[in-house]
């Protein structure tokens, strides 16, 4: 596999991917074509020509658009992000379509986005901007509380949720946090790992900082949410579907939820990362937490700094050098258990 410019098929692209691309590529010699559309098995075809597929969180990488991206000749996926969860990696590897990930870009750019979400929503920084400037300096309905003596739960302690728990712990709060795989350097910090009752039961704001898995999928769901402190916070940055949309807003309509912060969200294939403002949106699930006053959503937006933006496209083209070079790549994905 020694062909130095492959030619990429660049899909979900905004003129934002075009910029960082087109500048990392003055180091390499790749011929990236870009195009607009999501992928999925209806605009697999655009891929004919090229030898890579750039994908990125909400492109449908699945079964049958593999089936199609083979008959194109394609033999590598190159994801511009650290999910994987919409791409059939077992179907991949049976067509001998090789998966490259960017596993870490900016963890920073997560963990400051999911603070800033948490402090905008308390002290509901969004509702006082328009008011100030609508000449309406009154504070009622503003009111927040101190992040300080809080408990704060973190679900998934890997790089975001680590570099979020350094940053929250200089707020003077405790911390539990709960992973399969506990991390020792965030124990000689003082953060304490418990299982999920107990971070359910004792946590002001639970941060989910997880992957989506077939074990993680709904893991906020009517049950755990039962098990929550009575006005609990809750924080989703990671995937959408780690919350069951419909029992957070029955939580929301009970008061049992006191907040909820999200930059991801389940069906946010239909609606993120497009400009919809002249389209009646068709999504009742999404529209109904929108009414809610205690609730703050952004666009998957966490991951968006300069830094980010400019690592994942040096990773990505770096994963395609590499694997051209010599068949494989250590960012490669492989299936569980192989
Ligand atoms: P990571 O792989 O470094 O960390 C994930 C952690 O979750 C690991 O410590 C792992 O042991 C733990 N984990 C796995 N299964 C678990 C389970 N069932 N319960 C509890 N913990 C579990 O990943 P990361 O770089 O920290 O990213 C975390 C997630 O953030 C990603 O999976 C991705 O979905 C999301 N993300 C979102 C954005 C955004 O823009 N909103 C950007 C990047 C990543």
């Amino acid at each position: 596999m020694q062909n130095q410019s492959p030619k990429i098929a660049v899909f979900s692209t905004k003129n934002w991917v075009i910029q960082a691309f087109d500048e990392v590529n003055k180091n390499h010699s790749f011929e990236p074509s870009y195009f607009e559309a999501r992928l999925d098995k209806k605009t697999a075809p655009l891929a004919a020509g090229h030898e890579v597929v750039c994908a990125f969180v909400n492109d449908k990488v699945d079964a049958k658009t593999l089936e199609i991206l083979k008959t194109q000749g394609i033999k590598l996926i190159a994801l511009r992000c650290a999910g994987f969860n919409n791409v059939d990696i077992e179907k991949a590897q049976e067509l001998d379509i090789a998966v490259v990930r960017v596993p870490a870009y900016s963890p920073y750019a997560v963990a400051e986005h999911t603070l800033g979400l948490i402090l905008a929503l308390n002290r509901k920084l969004h509702k006082a901007y328009h008011r100030v400037r609508d000449g309406n300096f009154a504070l009622d309905g503003l009111m927040g509380f101190d992040l300080h003596q809080k408990t704060i739960g973190i679900i998934g302690t890997g790089k975001i949720g680590q570099v979020f728990c350094q940053l929250i712990k200089g707020f003077g709060v405790r911390i539990l946090a709960y992973d399969k795989y506990p991390n020792e350097e965030l124990k000689n910090l003082g953060i304490e790992y418990v299982e999920l009752p107990k971070l359910y039961q004792q946590c002001d704001i639970i941060s989910l900082h997880c992957p989506l898995t077939y074990e993680t999928y709904h893991m906020i769901n009517e049950y755990a949410i039962a098990a929550m402190k009575p006005g609990v916070m809750i924080v989703n940055t990671s995937r959408g579907p780690l919350i069951d949309s419909n029992a957070v807003i029955e939580g929301l309509k009970k008061g049992k939820v006191g907040n909820l912060a999200l930059d991801v969200y389940e069906e946010e294939e239909a609606l993120f990362f497009e400009d919809l403002s002249e389209k009646v949106i068709q999504d009742d699930t999404f529209v109904r937490l929108q009414t809610f006053p205690n609730v703050l959503i952004t666009a998957h937006q966490a991951f968006f700094t300069k830094e980010a933006v400019h690592n994942i496209a040096e990773t990505t083209f770096a994963n395609i050098a590499e694997f051209f070079k010599t068949g494989k790549s250590a960012n490669q994905v492989i299936p569980v258990g192989k």
